[in-house]
């Protein structure tokens, strides 16, 4: 196992600066942009963002659990970019949360949106929309800048607060959505990162992630539904290969196949690495994660959907409306969200 204190590690994050600071500054981009940009709403990817929501409050909602009845519920999210699952931590009755992310921008939104609805006030008359529709956030919320596979929280944490954040730890539950696939160039950065979920969480407590599903890119290669420009998708989205992918959809090595993710009105061709879930798997129990759960976003839908309905956001759920008048994902979406998979581990002890 690594040493993270090495100098060993700080020579491998030096040599891994470039990719760091492309996504860094993608994300900071991101963040200025969609700013300016205003209503969310007319986006060609609206259903699908809503779609992508609906699937994390359903993996929250199941996974996120607290010690105790009377124990605060403690809510760590890793790579946390804008702050875009804290109407989620509200929804699950988190009690404190610590959002994490490389982006100074996006960390800076984060904290701004947090402050917003943190206090927000609601109106009590139970006609109003307002009040149905509220965010006040009833949680406590601390933000830090860094780079989380390349150094310990505690390094990250050290930095941006003086000790008192100390006693958050161990957490409940570990988040990291739509990230994880960016650690996954070296073997160094994927224990690094597994190193902090490990050691943050308490026995019991839960790691909950979306990431690119390897079995899908697998199918892909198996199919042979690349393009001679080592490339796949449709209009909405496309994966590009940096070398060829091979024949029988087993990588040589489990780290370091990069490929460029392309989403419209998202992500503009930003390099990241296929997470072979195998591989994930057989790590995580290195770490004390045992697998829980793990499913593709289709199926987790349309089995969870039903228990979910009621209980989200009106607004959320209007914006998975469909052409047909059901909810849900259609066209191109489809296989822009079949793409990602959810997983659960639960860290051992009790
Ligand atoms: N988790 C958020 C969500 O679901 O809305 C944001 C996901 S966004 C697709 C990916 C995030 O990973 C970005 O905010 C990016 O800055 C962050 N990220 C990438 N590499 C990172 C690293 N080495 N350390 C910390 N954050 C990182």
């Amino acid at each position: 196992k690594t040493d993270y204190k090495t100098f060993q590690s700080n020579i491998s994050h030096k040599e891994n600066k470039d990719i760091n600071s492309i996504v860094r500054q993608h994300y900071n981009q991101r963040t200025h942009q969609s700013k300016l940009q205003g209503s969310r709403t007319r986006s060609p990817i609206y259903k699908m963002r809503n779609f992508n929501n609906a699937i994390k409050y359903i993996l929250l909602g199941n996974w996120v659990k607290r010690r105790a009845p009377n124990a605060p519920l403690v809510f760590l999210d890793l790579c946390c970019g804008k702050g875009g699952d804290l109407n989620k931590c509200e929804f699950v009755n988190v009690d404190q949360y610590i959002g994490i992310d490389i982006s100074d921008a996006s960390v800076r939104e984060a904290f701004s949106r947090y402050s917003q609805n943190k206090a927000r006030f609601i109106p009590q008359n139970p006609q109003s929309k307002r009040s149905r529709d509220s965010r006040r956030y009833n949680f406590e919320a601390c933000f830090a800048t860094g780079d989380l596979f390349s150094y310990t929280i505690p390094e990250i944490l050290e930095k941006n607060f003086s000790g008192i954040i100390d006693a958050l730890f161990p957490v409940d539950a570990v988040s990291i959505q739509f990230s994880f696939h960016y650690a996954w160039e070296t073997e160094d950065k994927v224990r690094t990162i597994l190193t902090n979920v490990s050691r943050s969480l308490r026995p019991g407590g839960t790691f909950i992630g979306t990431i690119p599903s390897s079995d899908f890119i697998r199918s892909k290669i198996l199919k042979k539904e690349f393009t001679e420009e080592r490339t796949f998708g449709n209009d909405l989205y496309h994966v590009r290969f940096e070398q060829e992918p091979p024949e029988d959809g087993h990588f040589e090595s489990p780290y370091g196949n990069r490929y460029d993710y392309f989403l419209k009105d998202a992500v503009d061709d930003v390099p990241e690495y296929v997470v072979p879930f195998e591989t994930l798997r057989l790590l995580c129990e290195d770490y004390g994660l045992i697998l829980k759960y793990k499913q593709n976003f289709p199926d987790i839908f349309n089995l969870e959907i039903p228990n979910y309905f009621s209980k989200l956001n009106k607004n959320l759920v209007d914006g998975m409306k469909r052409a047909d008048g059901k909810y849900g994902v259609e066209g191109d979406e489809k296989e822009a969200v079949a793409f990602y998979i959810g997983f659960v581990f639960e860290k051992v002890g009790n």
